[in-house]
């Protein structure tokens, strides 16, 4: 493989510490570069999420070498010859070169390998399969730097043998698409993936989790995601998120008053109304959410109370008490969204919620307590009831009247 141009390494590709590491695998001759998605970005000149380097040294020799330098090591995937080297706060995944090994007719089995070519056949997008020299000598064996510019997202050989080899390259084909793709989708690949689709179903939550994450992060995820229905794939990735209407109309919004996370933008695609509730819970299972994550999405896609652009200001309120002011944001986004709402209605209510201060409730269960209340059920109880007043009193009174409105109650 013969280098095609040069590119100087930049950000952290270019930092003293991927330096020590590249020094510490080529002491003894052997080549090292940083390979795949980091190198992409480097062109793209975007930052890296992370950083991937390839070595002909076998796995072990690796972590004898970084160790030898003084470089921390953690075995992450030593079968699969990965590992990952430590210095500071910078982490670098370090890879034994691969190639697949034929048995039967299907490529069953990885070997380790010292060539380079046979590493990056194996990577699924011509993009993804560049590598880079310490000193800028770039590879790039199937025209993935053409193809970067000219916005093409195309597999590195027969898009549905490469997709039936690793089912969630359908998934990572979305995602680039929407990050890097202009023009239309390539199209022997996009009818590969409209037909494995139902493989989908096979992929881990986990996996299937990242990839719809990082394709909602995208600017195009409202146009993506809405080629992946009329495709008939998303009904094998996510059934209850279909609400694609509903996102673009989101997308404009944000346009105007700023952005949302990710997890609105899943929560704009599900049903609104009584199905919103299960739908999470469903969505939530499937991509094997955090509790964290699980619940945020159900907040923001099944509030706890109603919220819309025109609710007078002590209901507002009210609401953004019950839901703080980040889940407030999202879902008046998401009812705007739906409602057809125009962005300029929204920028004093979005105002309003991120001025919001929570003013805490001035009574604690000691205070009850200490009424002579025995502690139990009844405690909280009492502590709702006043609360509830108290909200219903505009957050206005303080803890002396909340004491005296406790004790009136007490002695009803
Ligand atoms: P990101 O910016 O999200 O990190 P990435 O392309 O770097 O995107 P990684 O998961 O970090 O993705 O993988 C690093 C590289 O490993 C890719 O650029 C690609 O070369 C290769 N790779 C990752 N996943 C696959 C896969 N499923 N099939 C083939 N090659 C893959
Ligand atoms: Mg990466």
């Amino acid at each position: 493989m013969t280098s095609v141009r040069t590119l100087v390494p930049t950000g952290q590709l270019a930092s003293v510490a991927s330096r020590r590491v590249l020094q510490s695998l080529m002491r003894t001759g052997q080549e090292a570069r940083f390979v795949g998605g980091c190198v992409r970005d480097c062109l793209l000149e975007i930052q890296a999420a992370d950083i991937d380097i390839a070595t002909p040294l076998p796995p072990e020799e690796v972590m004898r070498r970084l160790k030898a330098d003084g470089i921390r090591v953690i075995p992450t995937g030593l079968k699969h010859g990965t590992v990952t080297a430590v210095i500071g706060n910078e982490t670098f995944e370090i890879t034994t070169l691969r190639q697949d090994v034929e048995t039967f007719g299907r490529s069953a089995r990885v070997a380790f390998t010292d060539d380079w070519l046979a590493d990056a056949a194996r990577r699924d997008f011509t993009f993804n399969a560049l590598s880079l020299t310490v000193d800028g000598e770039l590879y790039d064996p199937f025209g993935g730097v053409a193809d970067l510019t000219a916005g093409r997202v195309r597999f590195i050989g027969d898009a549905e043998a490469r997709i039936r080899e690793d089912v969630l390259r359908l998934l990572r084909f979305f995602r680039f698409y929407a990050r890097l793709g202009k023009g239309p989708p390539d199209k022997a690949a996009l009818s590969a993936c409209a037909r494995l689709a139902p493989l989908v179903t096979t992929l881990s939550g986990e996996r299937v989790r990242d990839e719809v994450l990082k394709l909602l992060a995208t600017d195009r995820a409202a146009e993506v995601w809405r080629l992946m229905v009329d495709q008939g794939i998303m009904e094998h990735v996510l059934p209850q998120a279909m609400a694609v209407d509903r996102l673009a109309a989101l997308d404009r919004l944000e346009w105007m008053v700023g952005e949302t996370e990710p997890l609105a933008r899943l929560a704009a695609l599900l049903p609104g109304g009584p199905l919103a509730h299960a739908a999470a819970a469903a969505v939530a299972d499937r991509l094997r959410f955090s509790n964290f994550q699980r619940d945020r999405l159900a907040a923001i896609a099944a509030p706890v109370v109603d919220v819309h652009p025109n609710l007078p200001l002590k209901s507002r309120r009210i609401a953004l008490h019950r839901l703080g002011p980040e889940i407030y944001r999202a879902v008046l986004l998401l009812a705007a969204a739906a409602m057809g709402t125009p962005a300029f209605e929204l920028f004093e209510p979005l105002a309003e919620a991120s001025a919001w201060r929570e003013t805490p409730f001035p009574l604690r269960g000691q205070d009850v307590l200490d009424k002579g209340v025995p502690a139990g059920p009844e405690v909280g109880r009492l502590m709702g009831e006043v609360e509830r007043w108290w909200i219903a009193h505009d957050f206005q009174p303080d803890r002396d009247a909340c004491l005296a409105e406790l004790g009136r109650r007490l002695a009803c």
